[in-house]
């Protein structure tokens, strides 16, 4: 009865904020589904942990190989930094139950380098103006106008992911109401901070592995960022149709469903975060990640990674 596409087209509702309203009966099967699990807060603290025990481990081979180092540094990250940018990602939703969200929202951030603003700042118009230029997330200042910039927004994003996409927004936030140069100080200094403190203990349990792991750390941050902006290009990249209404935009976001083995193992890197990314922005305010109980609605585009690298160098000869 859940799957009807009968009954998600009935539960569509375009509220004040741009999100999808559901049906009262969808909303409470859909908690019933997503809701009951705790198994996000372990993931939370699971995540967590890790990247401190990978941190140290790293560091530690980093001291007796750098190459036996660099080698975990391609192979880890993908996994771990794009675990805690997912959670970042539900933190932000409030998807995570039990665990204060908007503190580990913060802290999450922090610990990835990321200016919590800056993210809590586009995040909102990502939802709401899904595939427009308004989309901050993905479409830089006179994307249209300009193709020099849309040419350097793709290519600064595919060598530095999502790093380079905030170093980028970051020219627009400070002309945002929203933007305090104070804030905006500290909040570097809090990270500076956090990574001191990491560091610091490294050398404690480990001495002579503490400045290896600044090393290990912004490396390894590098690295998870340009999984992260793949991974979010597969679901939205060079979408865009600024005359459609919320409900048709929202039905041109990508899904990477487990239809080919690349698939499986690129969702399993990154989570399943595009696996069934449709339902994220069908119904944002109730947690239906990686929903497999529901069929995709046959208008959504699904692909695979062999047909997004396609995707992506038609993308390139289009800017
Ligand atoms: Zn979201």
């Amino acid at each position: 009865m859940f799957g009807t596409h009968g009954l998600m087209d009935s539960a569509y509702n375009l509220n004040s904020t741009g999100n999808v309203e559901m049906d009262k009966e969808v909303r409470l099967h859909a908690d019933s589904i997503r809701n009951a699990s705790l198994s996000s807060v372990a993931d939370l603290f699971l995540a967590i942990f890790l990247w401190f025990f990978y941190l140290l481990s790293v560091s530690v081979l980093w001291t007796h190989s750098i190459s036996a180092a660099l080698a975990a540094i391609i192979v880890f990250p993908p996994f771990i930094v794009s675990w805690l940018g997912y959670l970042r990602h539900e933190l932000w939703h409030n998807y995570i139950p039990i665990v204060p969200n908007r503190f580990f929202f913060n802290m999450v951030s922090n610990m990835l380098f990321s200016n919590p603003k800056i993210i809590n700042f586009a995040h909102t118009t990502h939802h709401r103006h899904l595939h427009t230029e308004g989309d901050l997330e993905f479409f830089c200042k006179d994307y249209s106008k300009n193709s020099f910039k849309r040419k350097a927004q793709f290519l600064f994003e595919l060598f530095f992911g999502n790093a380079a996409w905030e170093i980028n927004f970051m020219a627009r936030f400070i002309k945002s109401p929203q933007f305090s140069f104070w804030k905006q100080f500290m909040s570097v200094v809090i990270r500076i901070v956090m990574l001191l403190v990491v560091c610091y203990s490294v050398e404690f349990l480990y001495p002579g592995a503490g400045v290896p792991a600044i090393f290990v750390y912004v490396l390894s941050i590098w690295v998870g960022a340009v999984v992260t902006r793949q991974d979010q290009w597969i679901e939205h990249l060079g979408v865009l149709h600024p005359k459609d209404n919320l409900k048709n935009r929202i039905l041109k976001t990508r899904s990477l469903p487990n239809t080919h083995w690349s698939n499986r193992i690129w969702n399993m890197i990154n989570h399943n975060d595009s696996r069934s990314h449709y339902f994220h922005h069908a119904y944002p305010q109730i947690n239906l990640r990686d929903v497999t109980e529901i069929p995709l609605p046959k208008e959504v585009p699904t692909t695979t990674i062999p047909q997004y690298l396609k995707i992506l160098w038609n993308h390139w000869k289009t800017l």
